[in-house]
């Protein structure tokens, strides 16, 4: 693939990738995509329509709808918005609506996007393909952390079973499932901290743009 440079970071969700492309995108000078930002968007923008979010052809609309700013909402995270993102990413006229809105954000300067099928659907001739993964157990207990931290009450249970539920759904969907491309690196972050997924993805990343 010539010209601009894009990286895709795929994985489950709470693996760590969008702390780590987030990190990659400033080491880099490239602009960061959370592309699971778009179907939490979409999502609201049904229900805020006292829509549901599993209506293909009210979700379609507000995928076809969607603007750079929606993406800046501060109510695109917590349980109602996790489960209609889930809802609405498993419709294939919403992917192929957010198919066309992620690769004019990123061909535009090049980019580092996170999501579930950067590598193998959006773009599958990446410069660099990362899959950064690691056990349900351990992303609940860093999800559960990250929920506490915030200063809400959770169950350790609870988000492990929620997280159980949105891999499901996002293993078992037709359109788009996910996966690791062919020839994507994979990351296995349960045994690391933050700094050394990040170090090991760095220089993955080098290695495939063949710097010294
Ligand atoms: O990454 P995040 O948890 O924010 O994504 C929210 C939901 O959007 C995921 O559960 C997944 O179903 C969906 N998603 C997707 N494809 C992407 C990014 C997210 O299907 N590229």
């Amino acid at each position: 693939m010539t010209g601009q440079l894009i990286i895709a970071v795929d994985g489950p969700a709470a693996a760590g990738k969008g702390t780590l492309a987030r990190r990659l995108a400033a080491e880099l000078g490239l602009p960061y995509l959370d592309t699971g930002l778009l179907y939490r968007a979409v999502g609201r923008l049904v229900l805020d329509a006292g829509g549901d979010p599993s209506d293909p052809v009210a979700a379609e609309e507000a995928a076809r709808a969607l603007v750079p700013a929606d993406l800046a909402r501060a109510d695109l995270r917590g349980p109602e918005a996790d489960r209609a993102a889930s809802q609405v990413a498993a419709l294939p006229g919403v992917r192929a609506a957010l198919l066309k809105f992620q690769r004019g954000v990123a061909l535009a300067r090049g980019a580092v996007l996170d999501g579930r099928d950067i590598g193998t659907v959006i773009f599958p001739q990446a410069h660099v393909k990362l899959f950064v993964t690691a056990s349900v157990e351990e992303r609940a207990r860093r999800r559960w952390r990250e929920v506490q931290s915030g200063g809400l009450a959770a169950d350790l249970a609870a988000v492990t079973e929620e997280l159980r539920r949105r891999d499901a759904l996002d293993l078992a969907r037709a359109a788009a499932p996910l996966r690791p491309a062919a020839d994507a690196v994979t990351i296995d972050t349960t045994a690391l901290d933050a700094d050394a997924a990040y170090a090991v993805a760095l220089e993955t990343v080098r290695r495939r743009l063949g710097a010294p």
